[in-house]
C-alpha cells in the first residue's frame, strides 16, 4: 500500500516512482512557457512563434505567444505581463538587446529561466541559454558569395568592382556578427582596392539599418546612387537580410538597373523569405542565407524542457557569446547559402516550402 500511494503521489506531481526518467514531462507537466517574438513585420518571426508553440505543445506544455511591434518598451511590458501571469519559462527574441535587463531581473526573482532566442540579450546575468545560428558564418556566406560571383575568389577577375555595404539594426547583437563575418571575406579585397566602396561608408556605424527596415535601406541606397554613382555602376551590394535586399533592389530599379546594359549588382540576403526566394528565381536578388527555423524552434524548446526537468540542455558552444555579464552557453545551428542553383534542394526537397509557395 505504501508503494502504491507513493507512486500515486509522485504521479500527481508529474514524477515516476523510478525518479521520473521514463516520464517525458517530468516535473514540467502542465507548465506554461512564455514566448516573446519581436515583430510580425517579417515572416520569419511568425514562423518562429508558430514552430516554438508547436514543439512545446507536442511536449505537453501550454504556451503564451506574444509579438512586439518592433517597439522595445512594448516587448518589456509584454514580458512583464507574462511574468505576472506566472509563466514557468521564457523564450525571448529581443527587439533591443539592452532593454530587457530590468524585466529579466524580475524573471530571475521569480525563478523563471530565460532562453535568448536567435538574438543574444546583453548586459544581464539572467539569461540561461542561447539558441541561434552561427551568426558570423551567415556573414561569411554572404561575403564569400560576392567574392565568388565577381570572380575575385578564384582570381579570374581582378576588379576593381564597386560595392556598397548594408548592415542590420544597431540594437540587435547579431548585426555585428553578420557584418564581421562578411568583412572577414571582403576587407582583404577592399584593402587591395579590388573592391571599392564609392560612398566611403565602410564602418559598421555608418551602414546599420534601424529595425532592419527595408524602406530605410531603400532611402539610403537612393541617396548613395545619387551622390556616388553618377558616372559609375554598382557591382555588388552586401545586404544582411531579405527585407533590406528588397528595399535596395527597388532603389536600384528606380535608377535604371535591371537591363542588359545596366544589370543588377550581385546582392545578398538572409532568411529565405518567400518574396526573396521568388526574386532569386526571377534573377533579381542573387542569394539568401537559409536558416532552418524548424531546427531553431526545436533547440529552444528542448532547452526549456531540459531546464524544467532539472537536466542540462545540450549546447555546442561555450565561448563565443559573451553578453557583457557572462558567456552564455549556446547551441548554434548551421546556416546555408541558397541561390538559383540549389534553392529546390535546400528549400523544397527539405519540406521547408512547397514548390507552389514559390510560384
Ligand atoms: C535575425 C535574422 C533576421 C533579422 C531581421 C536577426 O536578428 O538573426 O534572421 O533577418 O534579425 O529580422
Amino acid at each position: 500500500a505504501t508503494a502504491v500511494s507513493l507512486a500515486l503521489a509522485l504521479t500527481a506531481c508529474g514524477q515516476n516512482s523510478d525518479g521520473g526518467s521514463e516520464d517525458k514531462k517530468g516535473s514540467s507537466e502542465g507548465a506554461t512557457i512564455g514566448i516573446a517574438m519581436p515583430t510580425k513585420s517579417s515572416e520569419r518571426w511568425i514562423a518562429d512563434g508558430n514552430n516554438v508553440v508547436k514543439n512545446l505543445e507536442d511536449k505537453g506544455y501550454k504556451t503564451k505567444l506574444v509579438f512586439g511591434e518592433d517597439e522595445p518598451d512594448q516587448q518589456v511590458s509584454q514580458i512583464e505581463n507574462m511574468i505576472t501571469q506566472g509563466v514557468d519559462a521564457l523564450i525571448v527574441a529581443a527587439i533591443d538587446n539592452k532593454s530587457l535587463n530590468n524585466v529579466l531581473q524580475q524573471a530571475a526573482d521569480a525563478d523563471i529561466p530565460v532562453i535568448s532566442y536567435d538574438r543574444l540579450i546583453l548586459g544581464t546575468e539572467n539569461v540561461d541559454y542561447y539558441a541561434s545560428f552561427d551568426n558570423e558564418k551567415v556573414g561569411e556566406l554572404q561575403g564569400t558569395y560576392i567574392a565568388q560571383q565577381l570572380g575575385l575568389a578564384d582570381g579570374s577577375k581582378k576588379g576593381p568592382f564597386n560595392i556598397e555595404l548594408f548592415a542590420g539594426s544597431n540594437d540587435d547583437n547579431n548585426t555585428r556578427y553578420f557584418f564581421q563575418g562578411a568583412m572577414n571575406v571582403l576587407q582583404p579585397y577592399i584593402d587591395k582596392k579590388q573592391l571599392v566602396v564609392r560612398s566611403g561608408q565602410t564602418e559598421l556605424t555608418q551602414v546599420t539599418t534601424l529595425r532592419w527596415d527595408g524602406a530605410t535601406a531603400q532611402r539610403r541606397m537612393d541617396d548613395i546612387l545619387t551622390k556616388s554613382y553618377k558616372s559609375a555602376k554598382v557591382d555588388a551590394v552586401l545586404s544582411p537580410y531579405d527585407g533590406i535586399s528588397i528595399g535596395i533592389l527597388s532603389a536600384l530599379k528606380s535608377d535604371g538597373y535591371g537591363t542588359a546594359s545596366k544589370p543588377l549588382p550581385v546582392i545578398t540576403g538572409q532568411d529565405a523569405e518567400v518574396a526573396s526566394v521568388k526574386s532569386i528565381i526571377a534573377g533579381d536578388q542573387s542569394m539568401t542565407v537559409y536558416k532552418d527555423l524548424r531546427q531553431l524552434a526545436k533547440v529552444a524548446s528542448d532547452m526549456v524542457d531540459a531546464l524544467l526537468n532539472d537536466k542540462k540542455p545540450e549546447v555546442n558552444d561555450t565561448k563565443t557569446y559573451d553578453n557583457g555579464s557572462k558567456v552564455v552557453p549556446a547551441y548554434l545551428l548551421e546556416p546555408v547559402a541558397v541561390n538559383k542553383d540549389n534553392y529546390k534542394k535546400a528549400l523544397v526537397d527539405s519540406g521547408y516550402y512547397k514548390e507552389s509557395d514559390l510560384k
